[in-house]
């Protein structure tokens, strides 16, 4: 990954629909300058917070903002050894304002962290919270969880459909903080192609949404429009956790071969087949001219030049393409992507997305919301036709779109009810889903 690369990305942190806080904590950190992105690269932290009140809140703010303030001081000389460092630190940090304080004993955080640099993307983490990489039409999960769950299965003790599953589902086994010492798992460096597109998210997004589901989205809409369309998502289906995601976009190389980070295999140029092939039939003729001429001698010489050049011909003709020196495949150190779905946006994905913001409309006509009905009416519009010429990427925005409206109006108006309670008027119904 080169730093003309210009990076894109969003985030966004939604407290959900059921909590009273939001525990989720992230961190962006851009380099400014092209000599502390050679040395370490952009970094960027998503953690999920967990224990009573603001103890969660706490430990996640304090993994944010603890890894950073270490990484970019680190004096190691491996990326990943820095990195590691720095998780493990905060884990010190957490650890000790926990013990020092009985209110906050045992407060912990999970952490996925991203560090895009020269030499590629590099993740460390701890407990559940993800990180995916969307690449041409597929979803890669790229972490392991540290789940009972992920355990389990891995131990072959747990199958699919096992009714255990529900009760160990979101029972994690490693997280920052409680212990006095943490084992940080690291993937990567993965090499880095233009267009890639890494999700890292808290698992109130992945609770409720599938792989494939968060494929089509994070491949088909810019960041910003992606990050807005799954967290209304996570609400849509209940909203029953924080939801926090970080979308991050590598770019197009400008001015440069786009193929530059993964070099095609190089051929052997056919034109020097061909000239070869020419000079053994040159020679051949040469030979025949030379024999009716009476040269016998001579052209017995050209007749075995020819061969020889036309062995040659053949033998350029049949070289196999050199193999790319350090293909970049071959540079991963841990590629191994734990769970991986299509990304290609499906029929039905489309038609759940347009059957989501028609039963949202009707909800919001019925019970009054706010919503800019004109701008909502041109979005609908677009998003119609582009249904029907089947523009799958233009679809999903435009309808992304209208169901954001209208997401904002439903909390506008949840906003309003919960007021009017708190003032103690009585509410009709209990419309706000929660
Ligand atoms: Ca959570």
């Amino acid at each position: 990954m080169l730093w003309d690369q210009k990076v894109r990305y969003a985030t966004l942190s939604d407290i959900g629909l059921r909590r009273r806080n939001n525990q989720d904590s992230f961190c962006v950190q851009m380099c400014s300058e092209q000599e502390i992105w050679d040395k370490f690269g952009h970094i960027f932290i998503v953690a999920d917070g967990m224990g009573g009140h603001a103890v969660g809140e706490l430990a996640s703010k304090m993994a944010v903002d603890t890894i950073p303030l270490t990484f970019f001081k680190s004096r190691a000389e491996l990326l990943p050894v820095a990195l590691k460092e720095a998780v493990e630190h905060a884990n010190g940090a957490i650890y000790k304002r926990g013990s020092e304080n009985r209110d906050f004993n045992r407060m912990g955080t999970t952490c996925v962290v991203l560090v895009l640099s020269p030499k590629g993307a590099l993740f460390a983490h701890v407990g559940d919270s993800r990180a995916y990489r969307v690449r041409a039409d597929r979803i890669e999960q790229l972490t392991f969880d540290h789940s009972l769950q992920w355990e389990l299965e891995r131990q072959g003790r747990l199958k699919k459909n096992d009714v255990f599953l529900s009760e160990v589902k979101h029972v994690i086994t490693r997280s920052l903080g409680p212990e006095p010492a943490v084992e940080v798992e690291l993937d990567g460096p993965f090499p880095v192609l233009p267009n890639d597109r890494f999700l890292l998210c808290s698992d109130g997004l992945t609770g409720n949404i599938s792989d494939a589901e968060i494929g089509m989205i994070v491949r088909e809409l810019p960041p910003d429009e992606a990050a807005r369309l799954l967290v209304n998502m996570a609400n849509l289906r209940g909203g029953s956790d924080n939801t926090t995601v970080i979308i991050v976009q590598a770019g197009e190389l400008t001015g440069c071969n786009p193929d530059e980070e993964r070099p095609a295999p190089k051929r052997r140029s056919r034109g020097l087949s061909l000239l070869w092939f020419f000079l053994a039939f040159a020679c051949v003729g040469g030979g025949a001219a030379l024999y009716y001429e009476g040269f016998a001698a001579l052209a017995f010489g050209a007749f075995v030049g020819g061969i020889l050049l036309l062995v040659i011909a053949l033998l350029s003709l049949r070289s196999k393409p050199e193999a790319p020196e350090d293909d970049e495949e071959d540079a991963t150190v841990d590629h191994r992507p734990y769970r991986i779905a299509s990304a290609r946006p499906t029929k039905e994905f489309m038609s759940n997305l347009a059957q989501i913001e028609l039963e949202l409309r009707k909800m919001a006509n019925e019970e009054n919301w706010t919503i800019d009905w004109a701008t909502h009416g041109k979005i609908i519009v677009a998003a119609k036709a582009a249904l029907d010429r089947r523009v799958a990427s233009l679809a999903m925005s435009e309808l992304g779109k209208a169901i954001d409206l209208l997401m904002t109006g439903f909390h506008g108006h949840r906003k309003k009810l919960k007021h009017r309670r708190e003032a103690g008027e009585a509410v009709d119904g209990d419309s706000s889903g929660g």
